[in-house]
């Protein structure tokens, strides 16, 4: 059998055949129309689009999207220590839209910039039910081992593409059990992206797709993939 790509995190909206993909839709504008996108999808309040003064009418549609059932996760939400509002600004609303994954019971998909610390605290205390995956992960591989142990997901993205990036380093030692690809906006194939991370571990492309799929399963159930 011929076993799909899996792209866990895109900004594509477009189908291609052998690739199932996530395709991520941002909360920036309160009239966006959801029967727009190509299911499946995830939505989140992106950190670097949160309005003030809007900030209800943005979480009620968040709650709104995501209640469908084309809607599989949410994110990408997150925390943002270089760009964005004010860190107090930032977790209130992350705050909330991980009580409506927890409502809903759909994994979470995560943007995180230098507040690592603060996202374990977080899930640390919350204590949540729902797989929480951090997507576009290009840390040491000492922050990687913490993260998988505290429970997080990693999605790799085009980093690895580049033999020299933290995330090629990290990636070869790291355990396949906690590990996702994405494309995100980067013109990259994911398939690319596969061919790579199974050359960086020395095994067969298709070990690694059927790992990844194991791992999709596992963290979003059997209804999706093939
Ligand atoms: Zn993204």
């Amino acid at each position: 059998m011929n076993i799909q790509y899996i792209d866990i995190h895109t900004h594509s909206h477009q189908s291609t055949p052998n690739i199932f993909k996530i395709s991520n839709i941002l909360i920036i504008k309160t009239t966006l129309n959801p029967h727009e996108y190509i299911p499946p999808f995830s939505v989140g309040i992106h950190p670097w689009h949160i309005n003030e003064s809007s900030k209800q009418i943005d979480l009620d549609l968040l709650f709104q999207i995501a209640s469908s059932s084309d809607c599989v996760a949410i994110g990408e939400i997150g925390l943002d220590k270089v760009k964005g509002p004010s860190i107090e600004i930032q977790l209130d609303i992350l705050h909330k839209q991980l009580q409506t994954t927890e409502k809903l019971m759909k994994p979470v998909i995560l943007h995180c910039v230098k507040a690592y610390d603060l996202l374990a605290q977080l899930r640390k205390q919350l204590q949540p039910i729902v797989p929480w995956i951090i997507h576009g992960f290009n840390g040491s591989e000492q922050l990687a081992l913490q993260l998988v142990k505290q429970g997080f997901y990693l999605s790799f993205g085009h980093q690895i593409l580049n033999p020299k990036s933290k995330a090629s380093k990290t990636f070869i030692n790291l355990p396949l059990d906690y590990v996702f690809f994405e494309t995100d906006e980067n013109e990259a194939s994911i398939a690319h992206i596969y061919q790579q991370a199974a050359r960086l571990k020395s095994i067969d492309e298709n070990v690694l797709k059927d790992k990844i799929r194991d791992n999709f399963i596992k963290v979003f159930g059997d209804g999706l993939v093939e």
